[in-house]
């Protein structure tokens, strides 16, 4: 099975910039369904924190839907 990489926005915490973090969308989905916090890093502020309930629900209708 060939790895599929999952693109998403991520917005820095101290300045809102947006960033784009990626991950294989096995990882995502282990993270998920296994309740694994998600880490992301804002290059802007050299600032790595761990995805919310929003960021992970919005994370989750993008690995979820049929491209
Ligand atoms: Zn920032």
């Amino acid at each position: 099975m060939t790895e599929v990489f999952i693109r998403f926005p991520v917005h820095c915490p101290v300045c809102q910039q947006e960033w784009t973090s990626s991950r294989t969308k096995a990882e995502i989905l282990d993270a998920l369904d296994n309740n694994k916090p998600i880490r992301v890093y804002a290059e802007c502020h050299d600032w790595h924190w761990d995805l919310g309930e929003s960021g992970r629900t919005e994370l989750s209708g993008r690995v979820r839907s049929p491209r």
